[in-house]
């Protein structure tokens, strides 16, 4: 695809999963005294918790850089000098190849959408970086059923470093959502190609399989697994497809079923990795 075609929407991929914590789930209360969660409270309108898409997709971003070497992939894990992947999301790197860069916008969109593209790695092609949008997005994730949706509140306590006991009078609050709490998440993938595909998908097995979020997951907290996963797109070039995108009315009809996503994810696995 000529670089500045990559721009224009031409391929949709959609995957909906059901996020089930097996274990459960800690989320931050705020509360002085408190060791900062990597995920903040976050709240829907009527008060029921939401599973924000950024700390989903922070997630899914590690995940993804564990994955990339077993797919010949480029990961650069942020340190282009740790990782030895030049890619302009550390900043550094981007210190080091301004000139390049400035001369690349001198040149004309093409030619920095090219330099741009050499000087991206895999990951952040998909995860975007500060010189290129995502190419996915994660929408928050929304409870299944309110019902589950009791916050319980647990005792912590206070470990001192170097005795590793108890410190006597400190204890803290914090809350769990229980184990078996479902989340609907959504995941969008705009022009995908064959590599995020793989790299995607090769994350999606993984989270089938079971993996965590959210802090204490040293204590087993925040274990889950996807289940229910499905996959839609639409093709633009097709015309009827197109059609269809642009009048549907019912959201779920806007976007074709591409059959069974384990199919679908294991081709473009093996396309990649050819
Ligand atoms: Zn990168």
């Amino acid at each position: 695809m000529p670089l500045l075609e990559e721009l224009k929407l031409s391929r949709r991929l959609q995957v909906s999963a059901e996020l089930e914590f097996d274990t459960a789930w800690r989320i931050g209360t705020g509360k002085e005294g408190q060791t900062s969660s990597d995920l903040g409270v976050m709240l829907d309108p009527l008060g029921r918790p939401v599973l924000p898409g950024s700390s989903i997709k922070g997630r899914l971003r590690a995940t993804c850089e564990g994955l990339a070497h077993a797919l010949g992939l480029r990961a650069c894990f942020l340190n282009s000098e740790a990782s030895g992947v030049g890619c302009v999301s550390d900043i550094s790197y981007h210190q080091r190849v301004r000139n390049h860069h400035s001369r690349a916008i001198e040149d004309g969109p093409q030619s920095l959408l090219a330099w741009i593209n050499d000087h991206t790695c895999d990951v952040c092609k998909l995860f975007g970086s500060p010189v290129r949008g995502a190419r996915l997005r994660c929408a928050d994730g929304q409870l299944k059923t309110t019902e589950m949706a009791i916050v319980q509140v647990r005792d912590g306590v206070v470990l001192d470093r170097d005795s590793h006991t108890a410190v006597p009078g400190l204890k803290y609050d914090y809350e769990v959502l229980p184990a078996q709490t479902v989340f609907v998440v959504c995941f969008d993938l705009d022009n995908p190609t064959q590599q995020d595909e793989a790299l995607f998908g090769a994350a999606l097995f993984e989270w089938a399989a079971g993996s965590s979020l959210g802090g204490f997951t040293s204590r087993g907290l925040g274990r889950f697994h996807l289940r229910n996963i499905q996959v839609r797109g639409v093709d633009l070039a097709d015309a009827k497809q197109r059609i269809a995108y642009l009048t549907a009315t019912d959201p779920s009809k806007r976007l074709r079923d591409l059959g069974d996503w384990q199919a679908y994810f294991t081709k473009a696995i093996e396309q990649a990795s050819k």
